[in-house]
C-alpha cells in the first residue's frame, strides 16, 4: 500500500497551529514553515498538484494584537474577537507564505471556505472550478476557513475536517495531515502507556470512530484525534488514501510520498452513496 502512494497525482497536506507555532511564545517558528514550504513545491516540482489546508490565523492575530486568551462574559463578544483576530492574523499568515513561495518561485492563492461553500450548490460549483483552474495553472492553493465570518451555524469548526473536505471536493488522491501526533493509538499514549501504535486502517470500524471521542489533542488547534477520524471517514469514503503524521521532522512529507511506512495511513474505501454536501451540512446539529 505504501509504495502506491509514490504515484499519487493531487495531495492535499494539513498543517496544525500547534505545528506553525513555538510552544514557549507562540510566535511563528519560520524553520519549520519554511521547510513545510520547500516540501510542498519540491512535490510541485514533481509534477504533483499541491493544495495546503493551514490552521494559525487566530492565533497569529493574537499574537499581533497581544491578546492572551479570548474570554469574554458575553459569546458574542468573544466570537467578535475571534473573528477579528482571524482576519489580522490571515493575513499575516498569508504575507509569509507568499514570501516563502516565491523563493521558490513558485505561486501561491488564498481559499477561505466556510460550510456554505459545500453545502450551497453553486458555491461548490465555483469552488471547485477556482480549485482547478488554480491547480491547472500550476499555482499552490493555501486553503483555511474563513473565520472572519463563520459563526456556529457556518462553521465546518476545524481544519481536520476541512482539508478532508477540500480533498474531496477536488477529487485528490492523497491527504496528509500533520499533527502533534505520530499518528493513531489503541488509545491515548501521552496518558496510557500500553497504548500500541497502529501503522494501517483498513476498515473504519465503529470501534475505531469511537475510540476518538474522548481525545482533545493540544490546547492549541481545534483538531483532535476525533475531528482526524471524522476526516479520515470523510476523506476514505470519498476515495482520498490518509495520513496522519507527526510535524515534529517536516520532512516526514517526502519521505510519506517516498513510500515510507510512517504515520498512520487510512486506505481509501470508496463509497457511492457518501453526499458530501448532506455530510458537510449535518456537521454539529448532533
Ligand atoms: N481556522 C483556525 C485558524 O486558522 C484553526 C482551526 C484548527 O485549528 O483546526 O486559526
Amino acid at each position: 500500500m505504501r509504495e502506491l502512494i509514490k504515484d499519487k497525482k493531487r495531495i492535499v497536506v494539513k498543517i496544525g497551529s500547534s505545528s506553525l507555532q513555538h510552544a514557549q511564545t507562540g510566535d511563528l517558528d519560520y524553520i519549520k514553515l519554511e521547510k513545510l514550504v520547500r516540501e510542498l513545491c519540491d512535490l510541485r516540482n514533481q509534477g504533483k498538484d499541491v493544495i495546503l489546508v493551514t490552521s494559525g490565523a487566530i492565533s497569529a492575530g493574537k499574537k499581533a494584537v497581544n491578546i492572551k486568551e479570548i474570554k469574554h462574559d458575553s459569546p458574542v463578544e468573544a466570537m467578535a474577537v475571534k473573528q477579528a483576530c482571524s482576519a489580522i492574523g490571515q493575513a499575516r499568515l498569508m504575507m509569509v507564505y507568499q514570501k516563502l513561495f516565491a523563493e521558490y518561485n513558485q505561486v501561491a492563492a488564498q481559499i477561505l471556505m466556510t460550510k456554505n461553500t459545500i453545502v450551497d450548490d453553486l458555491n461548490r460549483f465555483n469552488a471547485k472550478n477556482t480549485f482547478c483552474q488554480l491547480l491547472n495553472m500550476g499555482v499552490i492553493p493555501v486553503v483555511n476557513e474563513n473565520d472572519t465570518v463563520a459563526t456556529y451555524e457556518i462553521e465546518i469548526g476545524d481544519n481536520d475536517t476541512l482539508s478532508a473536505i477540500v480533498a474531496a471536493l477536488v477529487g485528490a488522491d492523497m491527504l496528509i495531515l500533520l499533527s502533534d501526533i505520530d499518528g493513531l493509538y489503541t488509545d491515548d499514549p501521552r496518558k496510557n502507556k500500553d497504548a500500541v501504535f497502529i501503522e494501517q486502517v483498513d476498515e473504519l470500524t465503529d470501534e475505531l470512530m469511537n475510540m476518538g471521542k474522548g481525545s482533545t489533542g493540544s490546547n492549541v488547534g481545534t483538531g483532535g484525534m476525533n475531528t482526524k477520524l471524522i476526516a479520515a471517514k470523510i476523506a476514505t469514503k470519498s476515495n482520498v488514501d490518509m495520513v496522519i503524521a507527526n510535524s515534529k521532522d517536516i520532512g516526514v512529507l517526502h519521505r510519506i510520498m517516498n513510500g515510507k511506512n510512517v504515520g498512520t495511513l487510512f486506505v481509501a474505501h470508496p463509497d457511492e452513496s457518501f453526499n458530501l454536501p448532506v455530510f458537510v451540512d449535518s456537521l454539529h446539529k448532533k
